[in-house]
């Protein structure tokens, strides 16, 4: 049976963020998420309401930041990224993970495309072998979900959003009950804020981590 998978919105540009910074991609948004971050900047994508629904042609042609979606299948899709220039995939949400994206992420590898995926991490990651996992932890949400550990040891990466200095000792116990996951630990400052940022700096040098600045946002894109 072909999966089907609710599709918020698609469009090029450049990763901003993390390992795959500066890379030029087709981002697939997904819909649906019930983590719950207070900051989120993408709450239109949080419910799959019925009446939301729509054609994916009207999906692919609205404006940003509306709460519609389209039901797509993989083969819908990889058409779709193909209409782009860019050679990485970068499957967002939303919660991507909501969905089982085997199917999808194994028919852009098998096109070649580098695959990535974003995800918070309190849904399985069910993805082709070949695909770069970003786990972004939200730790102690108001959705009540929890990380899982098989998410965690499956991640490339792992990306903390950072406000304040408890988002970072979080983040240390975190890693202390997750040894065996990623090496790759990014820091990202909460709004770009300088005080956040400070921060991330101050915590990257001191533990080995890196810093990730939305950079896509400096430039002023999407
Ligand atoms: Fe928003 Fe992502 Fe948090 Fe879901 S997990 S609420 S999409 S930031």
């Amino acid at each position: 049976m072909t999966t089907k998978i609710a599709v918020n919105e698609v469009f090029e540009t450049i990763q901003g963020e993390a390992h795959y910074t500066g890379t030029p991609s087709v981002f697939i948004r997904l819909h649906g998420c019930d983590v719950g971050c207070p900051w989120c900047d993408t709450k239109y994508t949080w419910r799959l309401s019925e009446g939301a629904e729509r054609p994916l042609a009207e999906i692919l042609a609205k404006p940003s930041g509306q709460p519609t979606f389209a039901w797509a299948t993989a083969e819908e899709l990889v058409d779709v990224v193909g209409r782009y220039r860019a050679r990485h995939v970068v499957i967002t949400g939303g919660e991507p993970c909501r969905f089982d994206l085997t199917e999808l992420t194994a028919a852009l590898a098998a096109s070649g495309y580098t695959v990535q995926i974003e995800t918070s991490g309190t849904e399985p990651v069910r993805v082709h072998a070949r695909t770069w996992v970003t786990v972004s932890p939200k730790i102690d949400m108001p959705g009540g979900r929890v990380v899982r550990r098989d998410a965690v040891l499956r991640a490339n990466e792992l990306k903390m959003p950072v406000g304040k200095p408890a988002d970072v000792d979080k983040l240390r116990s975190f890693l202390a009950e997750h040894q065996g996951g990623p090496q790759l630990v990014w820091l990202q400052p909460l709004s770009r804020s300088q005080k956040a940022t400070a921060l991330c700096i101050e915590a990257a040098t001191a533990n080995g981590w890196r810093v990730s600045i939305q950079t896509h946002e400096l430039i002023g894109i999407r």
